[in-house]
């Protein structure tokens, strides 16, 4: 008899609709799990973000990041709030230094159009859009985000890092993934302004050699912004810095429902941490509206990235209950127009997986 894989998860359900979601998520691996040959998922949570700040004054506190590095996965719901700052009036953004520090440079926003009446866009019908942002996810416009605004300052610069080798592993990185899908690669830039951008190019055009079945085009982020809108359904894997990568995938989000659709994940050589693409909805916290799909298909890419093949079968067994459950029109949160709550959604979820399994 086969011996039981255990997966070590370590789950931050953060500020706040983080918890809210989050719940939904467990609900589904939980769910999932049962028929999962030989599977076992092991379970620990940690406090983090804004509200563990105002409690112990650190939003990440290194014993949660140590005991995070020695999980399988993390599972995140939202971590930030506005109005929880830092002295000098910068909000603190514990999720960005995670990747960070667990080096998680590749940051990966499936976006898939899941129900043809979920888009803005018109005469689009579902599976049309399908395509993959990848933002790297630890230098670009980001890195400059930790120095302060000296007192009385006249002017501010922020810098755009890009390094020849930082550059190199997210491009051999979206190759890979494009020759895993329909072997096309958009890179993304701004290579006709800033020299940051002309360097960031000519590295994927060397990258490019590696993988020659791969299809490339090259779009300044400005054209890209509005192909994007035009013609989703023309995209395979997008490649990004990171600032255009984060304004990227928001735009993406929008073309499939809103933020409530977008999951995500950051990932490194060694660990990764899964998330919906939102943030922690003060707007709506605490009120049983937001809607816990992003979560649910975070989940689903963390199985896929497990790499087992017991946890991507379970991967695919939750998207195909996402999609027979968002298939009846009823069957929509607040912000897709309906009525369900958080619970409701996670409930039918969990009943259409029953089904499957
Ligand atoms: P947000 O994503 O929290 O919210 C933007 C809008 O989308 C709001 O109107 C919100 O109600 C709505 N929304 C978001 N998720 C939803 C869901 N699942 N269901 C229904 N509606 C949803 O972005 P924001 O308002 O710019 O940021 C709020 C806080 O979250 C800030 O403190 C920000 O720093 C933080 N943040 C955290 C993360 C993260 O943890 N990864 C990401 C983005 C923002």
């Amino acid at each position: 008899m086969r011996s039981e894989e255990i997966f070590r998860i370590a789950v931050l359900p953060g500020d706040g609709i983080g918890p809210e979601v989050i719940a939904e998520g467990i609900k589904i691996l939980r769910t999932v799990e049962h028929d999962l040959k030989n599977i076992r998922f092991e379970l620990k949570e940690f406090s983090v973000g804004a509200e563990t700040y105002l409690r112990c004054g650190d939003p990440l506190p290194p014993e949660t990041l140590e005991n995070c590095r020695e999980q399988d996965v993390i599972l995140l719901g939202a971590m930030g709030l506005p109005n929880v700052r830092w002295p000098d009036g910068l909000e603190m953004t514990p999720q960005i230094d995670l990747r960070e520090q667990l080096d998680l440079y590749c940051g990966l926003r499936p976006c898939y159009l899941y129900q043809a009446d979920l888009s803005p866009l018109k005469s689009l019908i579902a599976g049309q859009i399908d395509f993959l942002i990848i933002r790297e996810s630890t230098e670009g416009l980001f890195s400059g985000r930790l120095n302060r605004i000296q007192p009385g300052a006249t002017e501010v610069n922020d810098q755009m890092t890009i390094s020849q080798e930082g550059s190199e592993r997210i491009f051999r990185a979206a190759f890979r993934e494009a020759m895993s899908r329909k072997k096309r690669l958009s890179l993304v830039d701004k290579a006709n302004i800033l020299p940051s951008m002309a360097f960031f190019r000519g590295i994927f055009d060397k990258v490019s050699q590696e993988f020659p079945e791969v299809e490339t085009e090259k779009l300044y982020v400005d054209a890209a912004s509005l192909y994007l809108v035009e013609r989703p359904e023309s995209f395979d894997v997008i490649v990004t810095e990171n600032m255009f990568g984060d304004i990227l995938s928001d735009l993406a989000a929008a073309l499939v429902g809103g933020l409530g659709m977008a999951p995500s994940a950051d990932v490194g050589n060694e660990c990764a941490v899964f998330q919906p693409a939102h943030g922690s909805a003060p707007d709506i916290a605490g009120e049983n509206l937001a809607n816990p799909v992003a979560t649910i298909l975070s989940v689903a890419l963390m199985l896929d990235w497990l790499g087992h093949t017991e946890t991507k079968r379970g991967a695919a067994l939750i998207r195909q209950a996402i999609t027979q459950v968002l298939d009846k029109p009823g069957n929509r949160t607040r912000d897709l127009g309906g009525h369900l709550s958080t619970v409701d959604m996670g409930n039918r979820i969990k009943n259409e997986l029953l089904r499957l399994l």
